[in-house]
């Protein structure tokens, strides 16, 4: 299997956020503290630079914000 290089989108799988996430690591750790393993982690996406990965993950934070729950309303349920 051919190492995996470049930037992958990635979604945490504890507090849902998406982040991009350089796979010349081997983890990536979440703002939320969670510690992802980028070989268990599913890569939603792998772009060739940091940009195109940051701008991917953008787009795919508005379409959550029209379609599924987003970050800030999914914290607000928690804290009630
Ligand atoms: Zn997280």
């Amino acid at each position: 299997m051919p190492e995996l290089t470049g930037f992958a989108v990635i979604g945490c799988s504890k507090c849902r956020r998406i982040m991009s996430a350089d796979l010349s690591h081997a983890t990536k750790t979440c703002q939320c503290g969670h510690k992802l393993d980028l070989k268990k982690t599913k890569l939603i996406a792998v772009f060739a630079s940091a940009d195109d990965a940051a701008q991917a993950v953008m787009q795919m934070q508005e379409r959550k914000n029209t379609g599924f729950t987003s970050a800030a309303n999914y914290s607000r349920t928690l804290d009630k």
